[in-house]
Parts: structure tokens; sequence; C-alpha cells
């Protein structure tokens, strides 16, 4: 053990004086008022790419614990010191990578509330009011995307986790007893089959995987020209399984895939899983943010015929990270997919109102409802679809300038704010355009003021620009633009 401090200023026993939370909290708060602050003196004068090596952040830190309890004042500087420099910033506006999620003002307040009283929402009576707020702040959500049937939400941390109580439900409904029993060594089990498209993400390849249904029963559909589920090709699939004796039980469908933000259709989706018996399961993650915008409620249209959905706020509605509203239509079946109560956890309420724990496999739960609702009331519905309209804008008008340079081409349609683009210049093969605009990232990247991810499309690299960050302005976007031009001509000067 490390002993750096010979008297512990911290003392033996109890928290520390609340008054330390008053003097090191305002300045903690001024730091990240600094931070948040667009300019030069904020998260811009950092790298939005961490410039570290793997293990530097590691070896820069003690090995082992502090013997006696450290100042905070020594520890919040090597916050600065230390941890800073080896931090990706994602609420750097020029973040581009992935979906550019960030947070907010209200949103960073409502996770310091909850952080400062720690309610734990296993049963209604150890958090009613976060259990409460919760339910209301989700159906708040679901207005304000347009949903008009009844839905039961709750907040999970992730879209892979609700993915998988999703399935869990869609596995329940077929009717197996698998919750009781299993699938191992049954006979009298056909293999189950759930059928999504190609762009689906990963996260449902992982809840096959949890839920012991097996990677190779995930049947991936091919997408057509814009990059949306073939459902004649699914339909085909599902009568083949049906056929060969499989059980279909879930279908998958995607409101902005990862890859492209392209929108399965989710009527003809919720036509075929009428027909067919299976679960529907919307994943509305990232897209599933924008139809707060009257115009892009179309987005949404046949999801209230779905099973289950999910939309992430920590992706695209400027909540701090993890929050993902997890939506099913049947509560009676989730709760019957996953209750257990155990003695201790026997409460006299539990017929009338919410135990969370019950509807998933968390019991204790943090309250993640009131940073959602803090931002929800700050922005407005008007005032969180500007928002989205802006990045859609900016993300427009990013793609009209790749569009009218010359070497440069998009290669999927922008329907909300993620550009797919790459350099192509004429006479330049394939597998040289991959390797080019690899190189033409990671400068970039490198150079500190944006950070792109890519993908594959048709077994092409392709770069992706996405807008979501809630301090991006035009000037950032230009900056990018900039960077890459001069990154292309480099890359390409350098293959002379
Ligand atoms: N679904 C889609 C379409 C996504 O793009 C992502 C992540 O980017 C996920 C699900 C998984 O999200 P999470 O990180 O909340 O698990």
């Amino acid at each position: 053990m490390t002993d750096a401090s010979p008297m512990p200023p911290t003392g033996l026993t109890g928290d520390l004086d609340p008054a330390l939370l008053r003097s090191h909290g305002a300045q903690v708060l001024e730091w990240l008022a600094t931070y948040l602050t667009p300019g030069p003196g904020g998260a811009e004068r950092y790298p939005v790419l961490a410039q570290v090596s793997p293990g530097a952040i590691r070896a820069a830190l003690p090995a082992a614990p502090p013997a006696h309890g450290e100042s905070l004042d020594a520890i919040l500087a090597d916050v600065e010191r230390l941890l800073i420099p080896g931090t990706t910033h994602w609420n750097h506006p020029g973040f581009f990578a992935y979906f550019a999620i960030s947070s907010s003002v209200p949103g960073i307040l409502g996770e310091l509330l909850a952080a400062g009283l720690d309610t734990n929402q296993m049963l209604w009576r150890t958090a009613p009011a976060a259990t409460e707020l919760e339910e209301v702040t989700l159906d708040w959500l679901r207005q304000l995307v347009g949903l008009r049937t009844k839905w039961f939400g709750q907040i999970v941390d992730t879209a892979s986790v609700a993915v998988m109580h999703a399935l869990a439900c869609a596995r329940e409904a077929a009717g197996f007893e698998v919750r009781e029993r299993g699938l191992a060594g049954r006979a009298d089990v056909p293999v189950l089959r759930v059928y999504c498209s190609e762009l689906t993400h990963s996260s449902v390849d992982k809840a096959m995987i949890t839920l012991g249904l097996g990677r190779v029963n995930l049947v991936k559909i091919p997408v057509d020209a814009a990059f949306r589920v073939r459902v004649d090709a699914m339909r085909s699939a599902i009568a083949a399984d049906r056929a060969a004796g499989m059980r279909p039980i879930a279908i998958v469908g995607t409101v902005g895939t990862t890859s492209t933000t392209s929108v399965d259709s989710i009527p003809a989706l919720a036509d075929l899983a009428a027909e067919s018996g299976c679960w529907l399961h919307v994943d509305a993650a990232y897209g599933g943010s924008a139809a707060v915008v009257p115009e892009l409620r179309y987005l949404l249209d046949g999801t209230d015929r779905a099973d289950s959905l999910v939309i992430n706020p920590h992706k695209w509605l400027f909540t701090p990270v993890d929050c993902t509203a997890f939506y099913v239509k049947d509560r009676a079946l989730l709760k019957r997919a996953f209750s257990l109560v155990a003695d201790y956890l026997v409460t006299p309420e539990q017929e009338i109102a919410t135990n969370y724990m019950d509807y998933g496999v968390q019991l204790g739960r943090r309250n993640r409802a009131l940073k959602l609702w803090m931002v929800l009331r700050a922005f407005g519905a008007d005032g969180l679809a500007e928002r989205i309209r802006a990045h859609c804008d900016l993300a427009r008008d990013f793609a009209g300038m790749v569009h009218y340079a010359g070497d440069w081409e998009l290669c999927a349609p922008v329907p909300l704010a993620l550009v797919c683009f790459r350099f192509a210049p004429d006479g330049v093969d394939d597998a040289t355009r991959d390797r080019w605009n690899l190189a033409i990232m990671a400068r970039v990247n490198a150079e500190g003021r944006s950070y792109l991810s890519h993908t594959v499309l048709d077994g092409r690299v392709v770069l992706r620009l996405a807008v979501g960050n809630i301090r991006t302005e035009r000037r950032h976007v230009e900056q990018c633009w900039a960077s890459l031009r001069d990154a292309a001509r480099a890359v390409a000067a350098a293959a002379e």
C-alpha cells in the first residue's frame, strides 16, 4: 500500500464533512461549466480522441490503494493531471464518431441529484417517488415520439440489455417453460429462430448468446439498396424454417441502423410478425429520439403494432449515459418472464404498485428517470425537436459538401444525422481506396479537432460522420471537412 499522507485528512470513521461537498462540489461544477462552454477554453482545448497508448494511464496510477485517506484536493488534482489526458471527449463538439452522444446541463444535474439521494428502486416502497417518476417520464417520452397505444415502460442501462429482455419475453411467449425447465437436454423443444437484418446491431447476437438460443439461430436477412431489411426474404426464411421443423419466435426491426441509420419498414414487419406468430421488437435505440420532431414521427410508423421497443435517450436525447427506455406491450408477460419474489422482498403493496424488480434481471436499480425527466422538462417538446432538427440540417449540409466535391462520394442515404461517405478518386482501385480512407480517418483523429469512425458497406470501407452532440455547430462540421480534405491530399501525395 502506498502511504501518500502521514496524517489521514479524512478521519477513520463516518463520512467526510458535508462542507467539503459544498466547497469541492462548487469546484467540480465550476470545472464542468468551463468544460462545457463552447470555444477554445472548454472541451475544445483537448484532442477529441485521447492521444494515449494502451497501458499509459494504468502505468501513471499507483498500483496499490492508499493506506490512509487522501485529501479531495489531491484526488481532484490527479483527475486533471492523470485522467483527463486519457479521456476521449464525447462532450467535445467535434465528436462525430459512432453515434455522437452528449450530455446536457439538466441531464448532469439530474445525475448529480440521483447520486446524492442514492435511492435503490428495487421495490416501490424503497423508492416511491423514483418509481412513479419513471412511470410518468416514460409515458411522457412515449407521447413525445407519437406512440398512441398503452405501453409499459422501464429504464434499463443499455439497448443491449433491453433486447435481451425482449427476446426473453419472446421465448416465454413461445410457451416451452424455458424459464423453469431450461433448454438443455430437451427433446420437446424445436430449434427457436429469430430474424433480423444483416445490419442489425450486434447486441441481438449477444442476446441470443445470453439466452441460450444460439447465435446460429439468429437469421440475418439481406438488405435492399437503401440498406433496409428485405421483408420478402425474411418471409421466405420464416417459411423455410417452419417447413424444416424449426420454430420462428421473434423478428427484430431497426429504426436507424448503426452503420447507415437506415429504417426498416416496421409496418411490413408488423404484418409479417402477425402472420407468423412472432414477437416484434423495434430497435429504435438511435432513430427513436428523432420521432420527437413532428415531421420525423413517421419513423415510428407501425411501431404501435410491435411487442417491444427500445429508445436510447443516452444516444440522442442529451441524457448522460446510461439511460435506455425499454417498452413492452404485454406487461404481464414481462412479469411472468422475470418475477421472482424472495420471502424478504414481499411487500403489502406489491399487487397495486410497480415493483420494478419484477420486470427484469436487476434487483437493485438506480434512479435514471430523474435525469431524463429534467432533460424533458428543461428543453420541452419544441426545444428537443429543434435541436434534433438542427443536427439533421448539419448532417445534410455536410452531405452536400461531400456530394459537390470531386473525388468524394456519398455511400448511403442520409435520413437522419449520419453521413456515410468516402474518398473515391478516379483511377484508384477499391482496395487502395479502403486503405486510403482508413489512413485519412487516422490522420484526422490524430489531429484532435474531430473524431470520426468507420464502417464497412458492401465490403468497402466507409467513413461515418454522426452529428449528435448538443454543442456541435456548423463551424465544427466545416472544420472536420477541411481536415478530411487536407488528410486526403496528404494520403494521396504520399502514395505517389
Ligand atoms: N441498437 C442500435 C441500432 C445501436 O446503434 C446500438 C449502439 O450503437 C445499440 C443497439 C446498442 O446500444 P447500447 O450501447 O445502449 O447497448
